[in-house]
């Protein structure tokens, strides 16, 4: 997919809070999206060894917060210069669920393009697909409490 105008401001709101406040260990990647609508919403990641969100996730958060709807486009941005940093699984996974038709942008800088959620991650599992219908049957008795 082509970068629209919209794509480039999206990476230069991820760029300026990836400057702004990415400093130090606990945040080092900004995100922004944007819904079809034209709300944008930026977040850093929150970096632990217990598994802390990537800025992606914080970003979801963010936007649901804030009531938006669906997420259109978004773009991850790593501190210190390093550029636009493609979704890691878990996010994609993530994405791929709530927002199917979702764009990503990704690249180099000097060559960055749109790409939809499903090219980064094609056959995937849809946890949603693979819930088992409860069968009508007789009520399993309670357990006693322990
Ligand atoms: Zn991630």
């Amino acid at each position: 997919m082509t970068m629209r105008d919209t794509d480039r401001a999206l990476v230069q709101a991820a760029t300026a809070v990836a400057k702004l406040r990415c400093r130090g260990d606990n945040h080092t990647v900004a995100a922004a999206a944007r819904t079809a609508d034209g709300r944008v919403f930026t977040g850093v990641n929150v970096y632990h060894f217990t598994g802390g969100p990537c800025a992606e996730l914080v970003v979801i958060g963010a936007a649901a917060t804030q009531g938006a709807g669906e997420l259109e486009t978004i773009v991850a941005v790593g501190d210190r210069g390093r550029g636009v940093i493609p979704p890691c699984g878990r996010c994609r996974q993530v994405l791929r669920e709530y927002f199917p038709s979702i764009r990503v942008i990704v690249g180099p800088m000097d060559a960055l393009r749109v790409v939809g959620i499903d090219d980064l991650l094609p056959e995937t599992y849809v946890w949603a697909d693979h819930q088992i219908e409860p069968t009508p049957g007789p009520v399993p008795t309670p357990r006693p409490a322990d």
